[in-house]
């Protein structure tokens, strides 16, 4: 993409928010707020986001994932039928002008039983997991995390079904390897917490935590084994349940969770299934939630410089950010065929054509983040090449086209 066509552009001097995330990716242009805890995202932002999305996808279809989308704007009738209506606060309601109440899904939990209900009759149709990558609404008291807890915000939320206990169980750690290898792929390191299950269930939930100041949770962790707990039902616990070692204290933002629902649900919606010896049962249920656009959030708390972001290769909007510098003619047409030659091999360029000073550029390239830099000047070309730098290091290194080519095409 050519920087001159990006409706968008950087704002240094755009307003500081309390959190880096907000403020980078809004100086950056990645998103822009339209009110506290809602945000429009923005070409560059989107670009990252769907990454994203693409990633947890991948993973969840691995696993036998359906996708499915669902609306946001429910019927009042689902949420009463499960006490959440008046149960939980966060719950935004809106009435219309025929006076009908209609909530907006802050989970969907009440959309997707009613729904598998109308498919699943038999044990033969489970296990059954569908999920949605899909925007949530929630009346959170506090929107000051910037993107880490919006008041209209992404996920992915994933339901599934199953005849016993034994098969829920077997798919939840399936589910947790999912997680574990999404966040890797994301370049974070979350650590599988153990948490509370919720005001319907005795069980423990798992929360996938990456540690940060900016995270609203507070965790503890074990350094020597891959014990952690939310603190909130840790109790007085000092010493690790796994292997006794002292526990460390931290902050941590809650990026994934998944959920033993037992059969809460089911049975509120009267969904029951045949099992072989012609008996009625209700499934057993579990959710598994990702937060797509926190977890960008949360990417850039952990990789930035006081300079601007670092994205993490798989997720950056452009793996290149091309710079050509100056007016002569030369330059302008090795930037041009080199950007084509680029693009034609499936690399991501974003080409900074426009014509502002070299300072700017430079200034640019490292408030937005991609992670290879790559300057075509008259010095680079008389040098033999063009002028490579990444992101996370100082350097820069003088490479032939050739030699290029093998790094990004290999990378
Ligand atoms: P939290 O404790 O942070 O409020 P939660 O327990 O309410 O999270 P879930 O309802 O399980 O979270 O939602 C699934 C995922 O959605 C969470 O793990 C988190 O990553 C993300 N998420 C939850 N609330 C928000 C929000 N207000 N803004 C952005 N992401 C959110
Ligand atoms: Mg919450």
């Amino acid at each position: 993409m050519k920087m001159s066509t990006l409706f968008t552009r950087t704002d240094k001097t755009a307003k500081e928010y309390d959190t880096i995330n907000a403020t980078l990716l809004t100086k950056a242009g990645f998103v822009n707020q339209l009110m506290a805890g809602v945000y429009t995202i923005l070409p560059l932002g989107l670009r990252v986001l769907r990454k994203i999305e693409d990633v947890i996808r991948e993973e969840m279809d691995a696993i036998g994932g359906q996708e499915i989308k669902m609306p946001a704007l429910h019927p009042s009738e689902n949420w009463k039928q499960t006490g959440a209506w008046d149960g939980v606060d966060v719950l935004f309601k809106i009435k219309s002008r025929t006076e009908k109440d209609y909530a907006l899904g802050q989970s969907e939990e009440e959309v997707v039983t009613p729904l598998l209900k109308e498919y699943v009759n038999s044990y033969k149709d489970m296990p059954v997991a569908v999920y949605q990558i899909q925007n949530k609404y929630r009346d959170e008291l506090r929107a000051k995390s910037g993107i880490l807890r919006g008041r209209e915000f992404g996920m992915k939320d994933m339901y599934s079904f199953h005849e016993t206990p034994e098969d829920f169980l077997k798919f939840y750690e399936e589910v947790k390897g999912a997680y574990k290898k999404i966040f890797e792929r994301l370049g974070l390191t979350a650590k599988v917490t153990e948490a509370s299950g919720g005001s319907f269930s005795k069980k423990i939930s798992y929360e996938f935590m990456v540690l940060t100041d900016a995270g609203e949770d507070d965790i503890l962790y074990c350094d020597k084994c891959d014990f952690c707990i939310n603190q909130e039902i840790a109790g007085d616990l000092a010493e690790c349940k796994k292997c006794g070692a002292k526990l460390q204290k931290a902050k941590a933002a809650e990026v994934g969770n998944v959920f033993d629902l037992a059969q809460k649900y089911p049975k509120d919606f009267e969904f029951s299934f045949t099992d072989a010896s012609g008996e009625e049962k209700y499934p057993f249920m579990g959710c598994y939630g990702i937060g797509t656009t926190r977890a960008m959030g949360v990417i850039v708390e952990k990789f930035h410089d006081e300079n601007g972001i670092i994205w993490p290769e798989n997720v950056a909007p452009f793996q290149v950010h091309l710079i050509s510098l100056g007016e002569d003619e030369e330059v302008k047409n090795e930037s041009e065929s080199l950007y084509k030659d680029l693009m034609e091999k499936g690399v991501e360029v974003l080409w900074d054509d426009r014509d502002t000073s070299a300072g700017e550029k430079f200034t640019d390239a490292d408030l937005i983040g991609n992670p290879i830099r790559l300057v075509i000047s008259k010095r680079s070309l008389e040098s033999g090449g063009y002028e490579v730098k990444q992101r996370n290091e100082t350097e820069s290194k003088i490479m032939q086209q050739q030699e290029l080519f093998d790094k990004l095409i290999r990378s």
